[in-house]
């Protein structure tokens, strides 16, 4: 199947309030524009240096979705153009991206990105932390930040009922913060393997890059 079909197969199968970032990450600009010319518009990149690259490349009515974990020092290279942040993990980055937004005079949309595999070595916040920086008047103060939902990445398993039950979990956590909160409408779950289950338990957004590309 090419890239166009495997998009228009995809596109089909989800429903209206659901958005498809089509996850580009290593694949050369030559692909992404079949996805382009299939009407594709949002593509997400996991590294900050190659989503500037592809940008400066590609036409710009693209809107780019940071998905990878970003480190402080590089979001000046993406403050110009980014239009979502997914993996916002601390109040530090959060700083950094506001300071840079001020720069560029924009807004920046960003999602708090919530631990809620198993695994240790997947990054973000638990529910407490999340609590706190909320909280917190540093974050009360920053204007050039909206947060526009949460963003998680269940255990890389087979076991159905276990990323089920992550994916319930962030839903549960996103449907508390939305009784204060009404910007908050985005919840950013799901990628090839598993984003029908993620839309079943309230995704509104799925990252898929390898059903669309294929492999890495
Ligand atoms: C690579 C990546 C995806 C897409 O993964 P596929 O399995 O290829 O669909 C989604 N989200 C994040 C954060 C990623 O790094």
């Amino acid at each position: 199947m090419s890239i166009k079909n495997n998009l228009l197969h995809i596109k089909a199968t989800l429903p209206e309030h659901v958005t498809l970032v089509a996850v580009s990450k290593t694949k050369p600009v030559s692909d992404l524009m079949e996805g382009y010319e299939a009407g594709q518009r949002i593509f997400g990149e996991n590294k900050i240096q190659e989503m500037a690259e592809k940008w400066e490349q590609m036409p710009k009515d693209i809107q780019w979705h940071m998905i990878g974990h970003v480190q402080t020092n590089k979001v000046k290279f993406m403050a110009q153009f980014v239009s979502l942040i997914h993996g916002v993990d601390s109040l530090k980055l959060l700083q950094e991206i506001n300071k840079q937004a001020l720069k560029h005079n924009r807004i920046i949309d960003c999602l708090l990105q919530i631990h809620i595999a198993e695994e240790e070595t997947k990054f973000g916040l638990d529910e407490e932390e999340l609590a706190s920086l909320l909280s917190s008047n540093e974050f009360q103060e920053m204007k050039n930040i909206r947060i526009a939902g949460l963003m998680g990445m269940a255990t890389f398993t087979d076991n159905k009922d276990q990323i089920k039950k992550e994916f319930l979990h962030l839903k549960s956590i996103f449907d508390q913060l939305t009784i204060h909160n009404s910007q908050f409408t985005i919840i950013s779950m799901g990628m090839s393997g598993d984003y029908q289950l993620a839309i079943e338990c309230g995704s509104t957004m799925v990252r898929i890059g390898s059903s669309i590309f294929g492999g890495r």
